[in-house]
C-alpha cells in the first residue's frame, strides 16, 4: 500500500518493536531514517534489506521533495527516527503534513516512546498529561516556557539531557515549588533502568552533584492539591456569603 507509514522503534531495548513495524519496515520501498548507522543496528537485527534513506534537520529541506515525489510516484515509504516514536522531539512534522497536504496517506505504527513509558512508570497522576519536551536552553526562554507551564493541571513530562539534569531540577523547583512531586526515569527499556521519586526539591538537591549517564525524562506532577483547595475556598466563600445574605 503506498503512503508514508510514521514507525515507532525502541527506546533502548531492541525487543520492543511491534509485529506490525517490522512488516512495514520490512515491505516499505524505502526507510528515511535520522542516521543511518544507528538505524542500521535495527534493521540488521530483524533481518530488514530495505534501503535506509538519511532524512534529519540538516538535509531535510533537500530530501523532503523527494519523499514526497516517491509518495507520488506510489511508493511505500516508511519514517522512523534514532528511538520511539518520530515527531516526538524528532523530525517529520513537515514531511507528515506536507504529505497530507498533497493527498497521500500517513499511517501511524504506534510503538516505544519515552513519554509514554516514563509517563506510566512515575506513579503521578496520569488523567491529563502535558508534553513539555526539551525545556529551551538558555535563561530567559527557559523561566519563561517554565512559568507558561506552572498552573497547568497536568502532569508535565520533559525530555532532559543528563549533563542539564541538576540544573533542570533547580530551574523546575525555583518555578513550579520545591514541594511538587515529581519523578526522574533515566534509562528506560535499558539495563540501568531507574525511577526516582521525590519532590522537585529533594530530587533537585540529590541530582545536585552527581554525574549522570544516560537519557532522562522529568515527570511533575500537576499542581492537584493546591489548585483544589483554592477551588474549595472559593465555592465555601461564595456560599457563605450568599447565606448571610451579601
Ligand atoms: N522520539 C523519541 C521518543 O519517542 O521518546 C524521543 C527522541 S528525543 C531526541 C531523545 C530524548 O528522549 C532523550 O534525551 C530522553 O530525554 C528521551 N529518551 C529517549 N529514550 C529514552 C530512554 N530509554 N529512557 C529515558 N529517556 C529516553
Amino acid at each position: 500500500e503506498p503512503g508514508l507509514y510514521v514507525v515507532s522503534t525502541p527506546i533502548g531495548n531492541l525487543g520492543d518493536i511491534t509485529l506490525r513495524a517490522l512488516q512495514t519496515l520490512t515491505g516499505a520501498d524505502v526507510i528515511a531514517c535520522e542516521d543511518t548507522r544507528v538505524s542500521r543496528v535495527l534493521t540488521n537485527h530483524y533481518a530488514i534489506d530495505t534501503r535506509l534513506l538519511a532524512y534529519h534537520d540538516h538535509n531535510a529541506e533537500k530530501q523532503r521533495p523527494k519523499l514526497l515525489q516517491m509518495l507520488a510516484d506510489g511508493a511505500a515509504v516508511a519514517l522512523i527516527s534514532d528511538a520511539g516514536t518520530p515527531l516526538i522531539s524528532d523530525p517529520g512534522l513537515k514531511l507528515v503534513a506536507e504529505s497530507l497536504d498533497a493527498g497521500h496517506r500517513v499511517v501511524p505504527i504506534p510503538g516505544a516512546s519515552a513519554l509514554l513509558a516514563a509517563t506510566v512508570a512515575a506513579g503521578l497522576a496520569t488523567d491529563t498529561v502535558l508534553f513539555a519536551g526539551f525545556l529551551p536552553n538558555k535563561g530567559g526562554p527557559r523561566q519563561r516556557r517554565i512559568e507558561a507551564l506552572a498552573g497547568i493541571p497536568a502532569s508535565l513530562v520533559f525530555y532532559e539531557s543528563p549533563n542539564r539534569l541538576a540544573a533542570g531540577l533547580k530551574d523546575l523547583a525555583e518555578v513550579l515549588g520545591a514541594d511538587r512531586p515529581a519523578a526522574v526515569a533515566r534509562e528506560l527499556t535499558k539495563k540501568f533502568e531507574t525511577v526516582r521519586r521525590g519532590t522537585l526539591g529533594d530530587l533537585a538537591e540529590g541530582y545536585a552533584g552527581e554525574s549522570v549517564k544516560g537519557e532522562i525524562v522529568i515527570v511533575v506532577a500537576p499542581p492537584g492539591e493546591i489548585a483544589e483547595t483554592e477551588i474549595d475556598i472559593d465555592a465555601a466563600l461564595a456560599e457563605a456569603l450568599s447565606r448571610s445574605g451579601a
